[in-house]
């Protein structure tokens, strides 16, 4: 395969892999900040407004990104009229409350099919590598060449796990939210669930309603409740707030605890 992007000078054993392609640019990801990349390079290519060749590549194995992962009652915390990705709007929801999770992830399937996206999947970036002309990316399955690399990797995959004092000493179990499934094998524990971002405060309904094991919810600083509906309409977060749609389900019998940061 011939590229504009390769080191002649390169002699890697990523180069001399038999699967290489060549595109002018290549997305890592396929989540929905990948997706919309690939919307507005497909928007202009077919405009005539480009002729830039692209592809993305997703480690996960079905369309979805983040929300192919998650617990069974995760949900949006926006409706779904103002999380659509450029060009198409998410339909909206038939239920009560936020759209589900499963709602979000057949948007997403749906968003690649509609614009005929170049999602390459399962194809995990290994690493990456400066050349004259732009990247070298070597995967799982094969070597990606290109002029310009999208990071789209979202955090997900890599959760930030903060320290505590004495936690090494600690002796139950702890998890991170990335890896929250369900209440099932927490069922009679007392869990503490810290964090009063969306994850927290879904992660502290859910094991609340549950689950017979008593939880403590604690953030540093009180959270911000909206109501669900709004001046006729579904509420969200607004640019600086967090909003939490269970309330009802968070009150009746978790102990909300909140530290002083
Ligand atoms: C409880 C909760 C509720 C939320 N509610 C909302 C909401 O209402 N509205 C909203 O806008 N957002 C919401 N979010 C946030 C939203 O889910 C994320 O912001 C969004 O998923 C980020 O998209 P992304 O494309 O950046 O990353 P992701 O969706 O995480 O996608 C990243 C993709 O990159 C792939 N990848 C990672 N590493 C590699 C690699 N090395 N090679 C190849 N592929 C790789 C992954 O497999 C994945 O498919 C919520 C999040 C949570 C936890």
């Amino acid at each position: 395969m011939t590229s504009p992007g390769v080191d002649p000078s390169a002699n890697r054993a990523e180069d001399r892999a038999e699967d290489q392609y060549d595109v002018d640019v290549l997305v890592v990801g396929g989540g929905q900040a990948a997706l919309a990349v690939g919307y507005h390079l497909q928007r202009a290519r077919r405009r005539g407004a480009t002729a830039l060749t692209f592809a993305l590549l997703d480690a996960g194995a079905r369309p979805g990104g983040a929300w192919t992962g998650g617990w069974e009652s995760l949900r949006l915390f926006s409706p779904a009229t103002i999380s659509s990705l450029p060009g198409w709007p998410m339909p909206a929801w038939p239920g009560a409350g936020a759209p589900s999770g499963e709602h979000v992830r057949a948007y997403l399937a749906a968003y690649e099919e509609r614009y005929a996206l170049p999602v390459h999947r399962p194809v995990r970036a290994l690493g990456t590598r400066a050349t004259t002309n732009g990247f070298t990316v070597t995967t799982d399955h094969g070597v990606w060449r290109c002029r310009v690399l999208v990071s789209a990797t979202g955090s997900t995959g890599r959760p930030f796990v903060p320290s505590y004092p004495g936690q090494a000493a600690f002796r139950g179990r702890q998890l991170h939210s990335a890896a929250y499934r369900g209440p099932d094998d927490l069922e009679d524990r007392t869990v503490l669930v810290v964090g009063g971002g969306n994850s927290g405060a879904q992660v502290a309904a859910d094991l609340n309603r549950r689950r017979l094991g008593r939880t403590v919810w604690v953030t540093r600083r009180p959270p911000r409740f909206l109501p669900d509906h709004l001046t006729g309409g579904p509420s969200s977060s607004g640019p600086h707030g967090t909003c939490v749609r269970s309330r009802r389900a968070s009150r009746s019998r978790t102990r909300r605890t909140w530290a002083t940061s």
